[in-house]
């Protein structure tokens, strides 16, 4: 999910691909920093969609996103409830063996209070683990990464590719300056 100007049309997009193919096969990505969101994960869940839900990477007005990061992070964990729920009222798909089908929840963050609020309430609902799924960015946190998968929850490593790297590289480094000192560093090494 890109900014907000994108958002309606990327759902537009996403009802349309529902239409044609099955929820199994295509997901899709909420950000709590919308006050928006709340309500588009209830509509998407009526449908069973897979949704990744993650805070929101773009710089973004305050008449349509909080922003305050307590105010995001707190959005984010009532969200992942909505999600757990709905994903209860839908039969709780567990991810596929083969990992190709995922579960409905994917919580998109290295956060660990998020992470813990999450496994938290997993376990107050009854909910097996593999009916969420962790994921993260390629390269960041591994140590937590690898102690999720060790604990036995699904874990999800995001790895763009392709060659329209560029303008992705540029975008991730507008949305988070201080990966710049990290790319440099990390180049001469
Ligand atoms: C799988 C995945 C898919 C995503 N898809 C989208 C999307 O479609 N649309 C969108 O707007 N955003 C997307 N994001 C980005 C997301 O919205 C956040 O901007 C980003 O994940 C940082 O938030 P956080 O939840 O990790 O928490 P934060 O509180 O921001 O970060 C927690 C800690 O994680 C570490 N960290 C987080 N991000 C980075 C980083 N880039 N480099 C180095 N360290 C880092 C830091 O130590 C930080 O203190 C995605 C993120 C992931 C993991």
């Amino acid at each position: 999910m890109e900014d907000s100007p994108w958002v309606d049309k990327t759902l537009n997009l996403f009802k349309h691909c529902l239409e044609l193919f099955s929820s199994e096969n295509v997901g899709i990505v909420i950000q709590s920093y919308l006050y928006r969101s709340e309500e588009d994960v209830s509509v998407l869940l009526r449908a069973g969609s897979r949704i990744r839900i993650c805070k929101g990477a773009y710089k973004e007005p305050e008449n349509i996103a909080y922003p305050d990061k307590s105010d995001v992070d707190a959005n984010f964990d009532l969200l992942v409830q909505h999600l757990l729920e709905g994903s209860k009222e839908n039969g709780t798909p567990s991810l596929s063996d083969d990992g190709k089908i995922p579960p409905i929840p994917a919580i998109a963050s290295h956060d660990e209070e998020r992470i813990n609020f999450t496994k938290r309430l997993l376990g107050e609902m009854g909910l097996p683990k593999e009916s969420v799924e962790f994921q993260m960015l390629y390269g960041i946190r591994r140590d937590l990464q690898k102690s999720l998968v060790g604990e036995g929850y699904p874990v999800r490593v995001y790895v763009p590719y392709g060659s329209e790297w560029y303008p992705y590289f540029t975008r991730r480094l507008a949305e988070r300056p201080a990966n710049l000192w990290f790319f440099i560093s990390n180049l001469f090494r």
